[in-house]
């Protein structure tokens, strides 16, 4: 602090920066931090375990959660201290990694740091401490590699995997349906996963929910659900052997943006520019339906091989070579545009010209005259177009699709194209009526992940620009259909016999959205576990016997080093054992007496299956109980857990601003 004076001699006081802080140095400030990472350990301590609590948190914008998973509640706490962000960080990196574990690790960290604080206040350095900690840390990694099993399954037979799943599930609110719920997750797994490589992509596995229902109707369909319907209500609820665009430029015609004026002083400047409008949309709808491109390219190399061989054409050639099979109806001449202007003869000249049959044979002098021909008819193709809008369909009603289906172009003959539009962008009514007339079914709104993985089940690919639109590039599914729920107009689009069935949708049903959330959380929980037992096959028992048999192993450990770490890695073997403690607690029996009981039946029989019985079964074998936990899941659980606290235990200087 220091007086100092203005110019007009007036004094002030500056007040260095420092002394607004509050600093909290050496035993103090570790006690501090120690306090707060456990205070934070200790929500989490009674959610542990298939008895564990569950946690109601609300949002502030009045959202109310209810979960018992350690990531979910720490991440919805809002946490102000530096040390307990640490911990909610320690919990997701755990659920990041292997994504299950995330409430054990942050209990552990907890008693790691109770422990620690002990010696501390024996005198002993936080750095020997921290040293004490990392040397148990690695014998109980080796540790666990020695106790664990390996696990046979296969494709055929996942039932190991659907009970390690049910493990996973059997501590949350969903343990209900905990058989159903792991075996479609085993399913959904073993569908994505390339289990020669070992590898489970779970991108391609989407978890959808939808209030209403039980939560034994969750289903899993091999196919991608997505949470919209179609357009417009009148379009098609089932398309089969759909070919799909998959769009992500709009699908509407340009609207004037903001910074652009547009004058409209007549009703025809306003009707011209309407006409214009619908016309560029018109040749959107078309372009989805009919692949000009393709066709052209097909057709142009067709005749120019052709042309070098020197022999003659026929159309049926050409037709089969182009992939298109169907006849076309662009080979109408010249001479007939002139003769036949009217709608009513158009329709006649469609019939007589959409033969292919009895075109004749074409040679090589025809080649100039075809192209020509079908430019031609292209652009007489765009007149008619529009000048079936000039005529009056321009406001086209509902009821008069039948009668004006023949003012447009696109007959069935045409569709070699698209059969289902889906857009990331939206499109006004207006272009909606119009994609209904052209029967032409459209899905908008649906966000990019959902593009993504209808892109990969289809095997078609996202579309940025509407020019780019070519066959190739369309998805197929063998059935999309809208499904309605309940009473409500709740409608949900399934895309079902994918060309890649690769990508897979776990459709969670239930009474409200708290418990669907609840659920697609499990359900993540159990695919992570499924996936990290594909990776790796090792398995440790659970219910705190891995816990216990590391903390023998260690304490034993602890006698063989002569320095004060002994001290350290001793009250590692005691933090080891907060977590059967902690089962214990939760199950309503009593922490000490069981975890005695346990540790001593687990040196007596030389069984480190032993747990704790929390759901009082009549035995304290985890392998008869079919209690898993992977082997990788837990080693992450203890690293971490000792690299957070080793970490906390090095701060010794902590400078705040202090509060006012
Ligand atoms: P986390 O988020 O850490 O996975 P959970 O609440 O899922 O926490 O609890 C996991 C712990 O509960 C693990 O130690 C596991 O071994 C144990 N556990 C799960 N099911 C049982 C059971 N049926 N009997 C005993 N222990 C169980």
């Amino acid at each position: 602090m220091a007086l100092a004076f203005d110019e007009f001699g007036r004094p002030f006081i500056i007040l260095r920066e420092q002394e607004q802080k509050t600093r909290l140095r050496g035993l103090d400030a570790q006690k501090a931090n120690i306090a707060a990472g456990k205070a934070v350990a200790r929500i989490l301590r009674t959610s542990l375990g298939p008895k564990g609590m569950d946690k109601m948190l609300q949002s502030p914008d009045g959202e109310v959660t209810i979960t018992n998973d350690g990531a979910t509640i720490l991440e919805q706490m809002d946490v102000d201290n530096q040390i307990a962000k640490l911990m909610v960080e320690l919990s997701r990196s755990q659920d990041y990694e292997i994504g299950d574990g995330t409430t054990g690790v942050v209990v552990m960290a907890g008693a790691l740091l109770e422990q620690a604080q002990k010696l501390l206040e024996r005198g002993i350095h936080p750095i020997r401490v921290a040293e004490g900690y990392e040397l148990a840390s690695r014998i109980s990694f080796e540790h666990l590699e020695r106790i664990a099993h390996k696990f046979e399954f296969s494709g055929a037979d996942a039932e190991p995997l659907i009970r390690t799943c049910m493990t996973t599930l059997s501590s949350k609110i969903v343990n209900r349906c905990k058989r159903s719920l792991a075996e479609i997750a085993v399913k959904a797994v073993l569908a994505v996963a390339d289990l020669e490589r070992r590898d489970v992509n779970l991108d391609l596995i989407k978890v959808e929910g939808k209030v209403g229902g039980k939560l034994e109707d969750t289903e899993l369909i091999y196919g991608i659900v997505v949470d919209k319907d179609m357009s417009h209500p009148q379009m098609p609820k089932q398309i089969e052997d759909a070919h799909i665009a998959i769009l992500t430029c709009p699908f509407e015609p340009p609207k004037p943006k903001t910074k652009h004026k547009v004058d409209i002083d007549t009703v025809e400047k306003f009707q011209t520019l309407r006409q214009q409008e619908q016309k560029y949309f018109d040749d959107m709808v078309q372009k989805c339906k009919v692949i000009y491109f393709c066709i052209f390219f097909c057709l142009n190399i067709v005749l120019f091989d052709r042309v070098f061989d020197g022999d003659s054409l026929d159309w049926d050639t050409v037709y089969e070579s182009s992939g298109i099979g169907e006849p076309i109806t662009y080979t109408r001449s010249k001479k007939r545009k002139e003769a036949s202007p009217s709608s009513s003869s158009r329709k006649a000249s469609r019939t007589t010209t959409t033969s292919r049959k009895g075109k004749g044979q074409l040679g090589k002098g025809r080649l100039a005259t075809v192209v020509e021909e079908r430019e031609l008819v292209d652009e007489e193709l765009e007149d008619e177009e529009v000048g079936d809008e000039e005529e009056g369909s321009t406001s086209l009603e509902d009821d008069d699709i039948d009668e004006d289906e023949d003012n447009y172009l696109v007959e069935d003959d045409y569709d070699v194209g698209a059969t289902l539009v889906i857009c990331q962008w939206g499109f006004d009514d207006e272009a909606n009526h119009l994609l209904m007339h052209r029967n032409l079914p459209a899905v908008r709104w649906v966000g990019g992940v959902e593009l993504e993985l209808i892109a990969i089940a289809t095997g078609g690919r996202i579309v940025p620009r509407f020019q780019e639109l070519t066959t190739e590039k369309l998805g197929k599914a063998g059935l999309v259909r809208e499904k309605a729920f309940g009473t409500t107009k709740d409608r949900m689009i399934y895309i079902e016999h994918c060309a890649n069935s690769r990508a897979v949708t776990i459709f969670i049903r239930g009474g409200n959205k708290m418990m669907i959330e609840e659920t697609k959380r499990s359900i993540h929980d159990a695919l992570c576990v499924a996936r990290n037992l594909i990776r790796n096959n090792s398995i440790v028992y659970g219910g705190g016997s891995a816990e216990i048999s590391c903390s023998i192993a260690v304490e034993a450990a602890a006698d063989k080093y002569p320095g004060v770490e002994q001290y350290a890695i001793r009250a590692f073997a005691d933090a080891l054992d907060a977590i059967p403690m902690a089962l214990a607690e939760n199950s309503g029996l009593q922490p000490i007496e069981t975890l005695s009981a346990v540790k001593s039946q687990q040196i007596k029989e030389n069984n480190n299956c032993c747990g704790i019985d929390c759901n009082d079964v009549g035995t304290n074998d985890m392998r008869e109980q079919n209690v898993f936990e992977t082997l990788i899941g837990k080693q992450q659980q203890i690293l971490l857990a000792t690299q957070v606290v080793k970490m906390i235990l090095k701060i010794d200087d902590v400078i705040s601003p202090s509060e006012y």
